[in-house]
């Protein structure tokens, strides 16, 4: 026998005594829960099921045993706070019916995903990833993106550095904070920023990392609890503009919401009209929030002197309105409602 001959046949025959490789290891368990959204449609097509979704990326199951659930099949425009709530419930049930799952990917229209994000942050009381991912690209548009960022999705809510982070955003391989992020481009894939604050981490190929946690009061942190209703108080937003006469706040006045939130100019300023409105929605006794329609930086000090305003810091007009709703369940009173505000 040559040489060559004679070790490739010790080779073989050591391979053959190995023992047979360890059982695999089970992997973690998450569920997707589906809403609908570009990451669920084809151009010129019905939106898909939610399990089609998943049967378009068969490398999830490479990180994850996954089980889909469909929530919903609509565009994010046309959540409403009912779906946050019902949504948010249905996260609760997930995690207290199943302490061995290692977290909850929702896939969701990009529209309205920083909204639902917040919502599910400060009304979620568990320490598990809730991962939102969605997309801008149909799934039978060229480059499509929501294949790339389900699977990263899956591998954040696998990660054990991502618990206790808060819920969070995955799109192009960021990691934004729910209370931080923005959508920010009608087109780009990389339309979720987080401008002010920056991403907390990365969900890199070979990797999914962190290099920051989120410090405001979020799901097991937050004192907000949405478990047993069924209906949120009734808050709206008005949009303050150059000459406004006020008009638009003085309806919404008339129609005796539970909350309002301005949409003012930067550091709190209002036209002469909004201003004249804002007064007399106080006067009505309706708690009113004054937020900036300015993306970056935070409302200081208290603009509007005595009256009896909340201010939004530095929270988008539509995120301060979500956390009105939250804080009109626990509280009427405007110096109980500013803490919440000075606090999330
Ligand atoms: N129309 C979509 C939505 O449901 C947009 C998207 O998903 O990117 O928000």
């Amino acid at each position: 026998m040559s040489r060559r001959r004679a070790i490739a046949s010790i080779a073989l025959a050591a391979l053959c005594a190995a023992p047979a490789p360890a059982q695999e290891a089970a992997r973690p368990r998450v569920v997707i829960l589906t809403t609908g959204g570009t990451i669920a449609s084809r151009v010129g097509a019905p939106m898909a099921a939610g399990d089609s979704l998943i049967q378009a990326v068969p490398e999830l199951l490479d990180h994850a045993d996954v089980r889909v659930e469909e929530f919903s099949r609509i565009g994010s425009s046309k959540m409403t706070p009912g779906h946050w709530l019902r949504l948010s419930q249905r996260v609760g049930e997930l995690f207290r019916a199943e302490p061995e799952l290692a977290g909850i990917v929702v896939t969701h229209g990009t529209d309205t995903m920083e909204e639902t994000a917040f919502f599910l942050n400060l009304t979620v009381h568990d320490r598990r990833p809730v991962v939102l991912v969605g997309s801008m690209r149909s799934a039978n548009e060229i480059s499509a993106d929501g294949p790339a960022n389900l699977l990263n999705g899956v591998r954040v809510a696998v990660s054990r550095a991502a618990i206790g982070k808060g819920v969070l955003v995955v799109l192009n391989e960021d990691i934004g904070a729910a209370r931080d992020i923005w959508k920010t481009s009608n087109r780009r894939v990389d339309t979720f920023r987080s401008p002010e604050l920056g991403f907390i981490g990365l969900a890199d190929p070979d990797t999914v990392l962190f290099y920051r946690q989120p410090l405001r009061p979020h799901t097991t942190a937050s004192e907000f609890d949405v478990s047993g209703l069924d209906s949120l108080p009734r808050v709206e937003i008005a949009f303050d503009y150059t000459g406004s006469d006020g008009s638009t706040i003085d309806y919404l006045v008339s129609r005796a919401p539970d909350g309002i939130v301005v949409a003012g100019f930067a550091g709190g300023r209002m036209s002469a009209g909004a201003g004249r409105a804002v007064r007399s929605a106080l006067d009505a006794g309706i708690p009113l929030v004054i937020a900036s329609r300015v993306p970056g930086g935070r409302i200081v000090g208290d603009p509007l002197g005595d009256l009896p305003a909340i201010i939004a810091r530095d929270l988008s007009p539509h995120k301060a309105r979500i956390l009105l709703m939250l804080a009109l369940t626990h509280s009427q009173q405007v110096d109980e409602i500013q803490r919440i505000f000075d606090t999330y």
